[in-house]
């Protein structure tokens, strides 16, 4: 993100940041958003922002949502989530002043040259912020060589990510900072619905678009076997979840009147199964962290004037909110957006050399440490360990894409106890959740792994063989602390 922007902004603007040079094009006839990662038409600052931009100067506005094939973990079920979610789209945009514009590439390569196509009658392009993907690689197209304003915009958290100058090493640090800074931000949502009283020309794609790249059906790519067809991996099959706005309002809908009111003490039990499990749909942007707030402040009857005045760095109290509330927002908030943060800043977020000093220090000690079992990638992603509560584990993340939230720790901690160093535990962590978790690949993936060696985390003792300093798991001790018989049986 380079400079900021001059066409007044609806919502914080340190949100904003124009991506190049190029002028806004007078003689354009809309106002393009390219839609990558804010995935939903609702409670998005990305579309506000396009929707603000495009009522200014009294053009069109047309939405391209484009799904490339060439994602390393592209697969079947991966695509069908994010093709559930743009059929959703299609369904609201239907009735709105919006050209939608669904776009699947069947083949690598297939997508390039259309922004540039779409750009080329625009008079300037918003896009979403995302801190795992360099803006080129995203675009298919350098910035700088688009003939039109690129506006790029943070709708990833409650605190917008300009605000931070670096990463943290704990969330009790981040937390400290998300306390100070946060009030600012507070009541800065994004707008539920963008088009309300909204009035603008009707669009119509430049022609070589809908020649060369042709609207997708996403009905018709969910009919059986249509995804066949695209150059993805077909050995992941999609899961029973189905990926949506209105499935993932349903889902927090059902998680604040029935769930809800268990966090504190059922959260780690896997045999209930009462956390949100909205991680997928904030991954592919169905959903927004700021509707999930605010449908929690609502339940529970807060204004930000609850919010206590000094910085704590606690986990809670700071909120105002009921003991649940506090306890989910801080994984929702806290722990959240300490992942964004640290992607947002360091390019070595996946890496062995993105982990704590003191964390490689006691890791290369151990290095060299017997490891009484070793497994190797393909045991451990078929799930063929000594282990019946790991299994269970790698079997929940092959059959429904997650894992509990408990046991997802205790899976990594293991991947790293049976490998021959840390080096390939992560690349085997990394490779296992980005391929069978819906939730994968996203800024939380490499915070979640690299939590299980050292990072946001203390050192610990007794020091012990392989682990060092590093926090201990063992499925022994998870069974006795927590239940897992019914979770046991089901994923057997
Ligand atoms: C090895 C490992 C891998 C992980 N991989 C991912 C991943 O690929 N994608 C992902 O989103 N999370 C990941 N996590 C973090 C966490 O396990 C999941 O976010 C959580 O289990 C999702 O379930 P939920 O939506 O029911 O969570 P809830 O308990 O309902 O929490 C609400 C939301 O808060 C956020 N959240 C919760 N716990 C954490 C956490 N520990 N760190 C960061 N954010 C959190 C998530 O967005 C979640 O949806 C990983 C953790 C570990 C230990």
């Amino acid at each position: 993100m380079t400079t900021p922007t001059t066409l007044p902004c609806s919502f914080s603007a340190l949100r904003l940041q124009s991506s190049n040079q190029s002028p806004v094009n007078p003689q354009g006839h809309y106002i393009l958003y390219w839609m990558i990662a804010a995935r939903r038409c609702r409670w998005n600052f990305a579309l506000q922002r396009a929707t603000d931009v495009a009522r200014e100067l009294g053009v069109g506005l047309l939405i391209c949502e484009p799904l490339f094939c060439d994602d390393p973990f592209a697969s079947d079920r991966t695509h069908r989530f994010s093709i559930e979610g743009m059929r959703e789209n299609q369904k609201q945009l239907n009735s709105k002043p919006a050209l939608y514009w669904p776009w699947v590439e069947t083949r690598p390569g297939g997508g390039r040259g259309l922004l540039e196509a779409l750009a080329s009658e625009a008079c300037l392009i918003v896009t979403d912020y995302v801190p795992t993907a360099s803006l080129p690689h995203l675009l298919g197209v350098a910035p700088e060589k688009l003939p039109v304003r690129l506006e790029v915009v943070d709708g990833n958290g409650l605190l917008p990510l300009a605000v931070t100058d670096k990463d943290y090493p704990t969330a009790y640090s981040f937390r400290r900072q998300l306390h100070k800074a946060l009030p600012a931000f507070i009541d800065d949502q994004p707008l539920a619905d963008p088009f309300t009283k909204l009035r603008l020309p009707a669009v119509t794609p430049p022609r070589k678009v809908a020649e060369c790249w042709p609207a997708a059906d996403p009905v018709a790519l969910l009919a059986k076997n249509r995804l066949n067809q695209l150059a993805i991996d077909h050995r992941v099959r999609p899961v029973p979840l189905c990926g949506g706005s209105t499935s993932a309002e349903s889902r927090l809908d059902d998680f604040l009147s029935e769930d809800f009111t268990g966090y504190v003490e059922q959260r780690n039990i896997p045999d209930l199964d009462r956390t949100s499990r909205l991680s997928a749909y904030l991954h592919f942007g169905h959903i927004s962290s700021h509707q999930i707030f605010s449908c929690l402040a609502e339940k529970e009857g807060w204004d930000s004037s609850r919010l206590a005045l000094k910085p704590t760095g606690q986990r809670s109290g700071w909120w105002g909110m009921s003991e649940h509330a506090e306890a989910f927002l801080d994984e929702l908030v806290t722990w959240r957006e300490l992942g964004y943060v640290f992607c947002h800043h360091r390019t070595d977020y996946a890496d062995y050399r993105g982990l704590p000093d003191w964390a490689r220090t006691s890791l290369n000690l151990h290095r060299n440490d017997p490891r009484p079992r070793l497994y190797s990638k393909e045991e451990l992603e078929s799930a063929e360990t000594h282990d019946p509560l790991w299994n269970a584990a790698q079997r929940q993340l092959l059959r429904e894409g997650r894992i509990h939230g408990y046991l997802r720790m205790l899976w990594g901690k293991k991947i790293f106890e049976w490998s021959p160093d840390a080096q390939i535990a992560l690349q085997v962590m990394v490779e296992l959740n980005d391929r069978y978790a819906l939730d994968g690949r996203d800024p939380n993936s490499y915070s979640g792994i690299g939590w299980c060696l050292g990072r946001f985390d203390r050192a610990w003792g007794p020091e012990r063989p392989i682990f060092g300093k590093i926090r201990y798991m063992s499925s022994a001790n998870t069974a006795r602390k927590t239940s897992v018989k019914k979770y046991l049986k089901r994923y057997s």
